[in-house]
């Protein structure tokens, strides 16, 4: 994109600016329905922008007092044409995102803004919500104000016809799949997407993508195989029968040849023990992957609880995927809860980019440059700053052990504390908040803890981290997207002091905990204390650590550093990495989504059905059975049509008169008669036309949903065994996509079956209200 274009559509919307102040309200206001008629008359979003921006600006001027700063415009306008822009902290992207917003609205088509999390969604929707309203249009929160209520579907249309929405991006990502389980087309709330901000890009697309968004549903059979392979595990010795290695952990042979005797079969990997085979590498992965206190806890209700180590939350109601819930609570000795399959799901990657325009914005998002351009083809333009920066960054202290480390942080915080400057100190994980605050308490500092479950409450505390002598410890990501004012005075004191504590697990992060000082060229300081002990440093080189923290060896300064400085970079690039795998195994999924879905959408929307469709799906079933079973016996034959056609079996059809070609031929022949007969009966049942479409619909939808969730369930699964089933020769997304195309197949033979089935069999009861409901078999 080139400056040019920008700096020139800059000069253009300013000098609209001239005009509009001159316009009095309901002038200005006019420019809505006037704009709005120019692109109806042809003209383009690009030549209506000068106008469109330097009116919403006006409007930003007059309700809400604040005129949006040339980079502000500039980065709009980045945004507008498709980049993603980054704009420090505090710079004001709230306010930059009304005149994108307004432009785009007015198409009249979906216009969407999406945040890190509901707090800020609703917030800024709030904020926000005065100047469009000015500007005659209707914007919305897609998030109710108490967490976690649920909106209806009656609520949810409403909020997706605003002519702006202001929501999360789970909220959305949800609200896509859930629009695509509706069993009638008015029960559907979504519109076709068009134009989608991202605020806190970096952490929307990155660190909130590495996994796919499931949908859990009806519950799976249980299995006992849990206790058995929680019990082989623990007997398993590392490093001899498994390996690990990066947040993978797999079998060696002797493990598997270990296997095979203890549960006395052959063929560990063969397709008959796929169930037990997971099983055990759940259990694995749930004893070496999984750290109590670090990645779990467990609750006074003996229930697992995640935590989100790089905010310290803990993620109640949440549970990881594919029965590995349950392999951590056979692990705890915890009851079992349910294991729920997936119904549906998708990753925010192939969410996102179903929309034709999509930008983002955020404080961090030029260190990801690279993988923003290949994932999502999107440019990154650094918008300058409204006032220079002027914050002070110092050098990174290393250190070998933590106890140095942290002394070293802690008299750097008191050296701050004791002019009145205030402080944050921004730690890489939980437990160090904790730590560190205990080190306060000894030091009778008093000071605020940010490492709770709630953004409403974290965002208060955060806010107020700013006022004279405050003393305020972090995580990473708390508190994110709340602007830290100064006390008056407390500029003339050197501003907010950011000690950040430990190597965080990407370079975005720590620029995230810096940027909470110096904001709109306030004068601040940041500097970070890093040792060998810290998490990632721990994780990513064991014990080869190990002889220098306990002294035993002695450290050069060099290699200190760059021991430290390089588990970051691994862990950066492993990052990228499995967000690079997800895209790619959805990538498989989606092209199933997106013909299942649309065939969803052609029933739901399509006036009638065809019965001829009903015709040929009858006889793609009969010939797939004959054909299946060349020595057919009477026996087969009547259970086939018991189980698939009628529960009173004519005698007279059984009969099989011999297994060459022609006999075969005469049977399908007669067995498709047979079932048009049926058929006919099954159709003089219904009194109105409407009624049988209306059954023979709902007996589509079901038989398509049913498939459809084995699959998603499936392919989920098998994901987890293929990647940790890693071995050298095998390429497991080729492997992945070879068995995902023949389970498809398999899901769309299973469908056919199932379809014929609900309408033969399916019991449909028609109520006084005229409502029918169907009994399925
Ligand atoms: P960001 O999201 O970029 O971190 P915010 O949108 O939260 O920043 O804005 C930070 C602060 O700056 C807010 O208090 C906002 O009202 C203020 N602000 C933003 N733009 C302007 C402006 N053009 N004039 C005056 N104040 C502004
Ligand atoms: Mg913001």
């Amino acid at each position: 994109m080139a400056d040019r274009r920008l700096n020139n559509l800059l000069k253009k919307v300013k000098a609209q600016g001239v005009a509009m102040r001159a316009l009095n309200d309901a002038q200005l206001q006019a420019e809505t329905p006037k704009l709005k008629a120019q692109l109806k008359n042809g003209k383009t979003l690009e030549q209506i922008l000068p106008e469109a921006y330097a009116a919403i600006c006006e409007a930003d001027r007059r309700v809400l007092g604040k005129y949006p700063y040339d980079v502000q415009i500039y980065g709009a306008i980045a945004m507008d044409l498709g980049a993603l822009a980054e704009m420090n902290t505090g710079e004001g992207k709230t306010l930059t995102a009304t005149m994108p917003l307004y432009l785009n609205a007015l198409t009249g088509k979906s216009t969407i803004l999406v945040t890190a999390n509901e707090y800020l969604a609703y917030r800024d929707a709030e904020e926000m919500r005065p100047v469009f309203a000015f500007m005659g249009l209707d914007q919305r929160a897609g998030v109710s104000q108490t967490p976690g209520e649920f909106l209806t579907n009656d609520q949810k249309r409403e909020n997706y016809k605003a002519d702006i929405l202001y929501t999360t991006h789970s909220v959305l990502a949800f609200d896509y799949l859930l629009n695509n389980l509706v069993m009638r087309a008015e029960d559907r709330f979504l519109r076709d997407f068009y134009f989608i901000i991202i605020d806190e890009a970096d952490s929307v697309l990155l660190d909130g993508a590495q996994m796919p968004l499931v949908i859990s549903g009806a519950p799976r059979v249980q299995s006992n195989l849990y206790q058995m392979a929680d019990f082989f595990v623990s007997t398993l010795k590392a490093d001899l029968d498994y390996e690990t290695e990066d947040k993978a952990v797999w079998l060696t042979e002797r493990g598997v040849k270990y296997a095979e005797r203890f549960f006395g079969i052959r063929g560990f990997y063969a397709r008959e023990h796929f169930e037990l085979n997971r099983h055990v590498t759940l259990a694995l992965r749930a004893h070496v992957l999984f750290e109590r206190q670090n990645d779990y806890m467990v609750s006074d209700q003996d229930e697992i609880v995640l935590l989100d180590n790089s905010t310290g939350r803990s993620l109640p109601g949440m549970k990881l995927r594919g029965g590995e819930h349950q392999a951590l609570e056979q692990k705890e000795h915890v009851p079992l809860t349910q294991e729920q399959r997936s119904v549906a799901s998708i990753t925010y990657q192939n969410l996102f980019l179903m929309f034709p325009k999509m930008c983002g914005m955020s404080g961090t998002i030029a260190d990801a440059r690279k993988e923003l351009r290949t994932v999502y083809h999107k440019k990154v333009v650094v918008v300058p700053p409204h006032k220079k920066l002027q914050r002070i960054d110092q050098k990174d202290q290393y250190f070998v052990t933590a106890e140095e480390q942290y002394q070293a942080a802690l008299e750097e915080t008191l050296r701050h504390h004791r002019t009145g400057q205030p402080v944050l100190i921004v730690t890489a994980t939980i437990q160090d908040t904790q730590i560190f605050s205990r080190m306060l308490v000894r030091e009778s500092v008093p000071h605020s803890v940010l490492n709770a479950d709630n953004a409403y409450w974290e965002a208060e505390i955060i806010a107020a981290a700013g006022m004279r002598g405050a003393v305020t410890v972090s995580t990473g990501m708390a508190g994110r997207g709340t602007d830290i004012k100064l006390e008056p005075g407390v500029q003339a004191l050197g501003g907010l002091a950011v000690i950040g504590v430990g190597r965080m697990e990407n370079v975005r992060l720590e620029r995230q905990a810096r940027g909470r000082a110096g904001r709109q060229g306030d004068p601040g300081s940041s500097q970070f204390f890093v040792s060998l002990e810290d998490e990632i440093v721990t994780t990513m080189n064991g014990e080869k650590v190990e002889a220098y923290i306990d002294g035993s060896r002695r450290i050069s300064p060099g290699r200190l550093k760059r021991l430290i400085d390089g588990a970051q970079k691994t862990m950066e690039e492993q990052g990228v990495s499995t967000r690079e795998q997800s895209v790619r195994y959805d990538e498989i999924l989606r092209r199933q989504r997106e013909i299942l879905y649309a065939a969803r959408d052609r029933l739901l929307d399509k006036g009638d059905i065809d019965p001829r469709m009903m015709r040929g799906i009858i006889r793609d079933n009969l010939t797939a059975f004959v054909k299946a079973h060349p020595r057919l016996t009477p026996h087969e034959l009547s259970r086939y049509v018991l189980d698939n056609l009628t529960y009173e079996l004519d005698p007279a059809v059984i009969q099989i008169d011999g297994h060459g070609r022609k006999d075969q031929q005469r049977l399908l022949k007669r067995m498709e008669a047979y079932a048009a007969r049926l058929y006919e009966q099954k159709a003089a049942g219904f009194s109105k036309a409407d009624q049988l479409q209306a059954y023979t619909r709902q007996c589509l939808l079901n038989a398509l949903d049913d498939g459809w969730v084995e699959e998603v369930d499936y392919l989920q699964q098998l994901q987890y065994a293929i990647t940790t089933r890693g071995t050298a020769q095998r390429n497991p997304i080729f492997e992945y996509s070879r068995e995902a195309y023949q389970s498809f197949e398999a899901m769309k033979a299973t469908m056919k079956q199932n379809i014929a089935r609900n309408f033969f069999l399916g019991d449909p009861q028609i109520g006084d209200d005229g409502k029918m409901t169907i009994i399925f078999p």
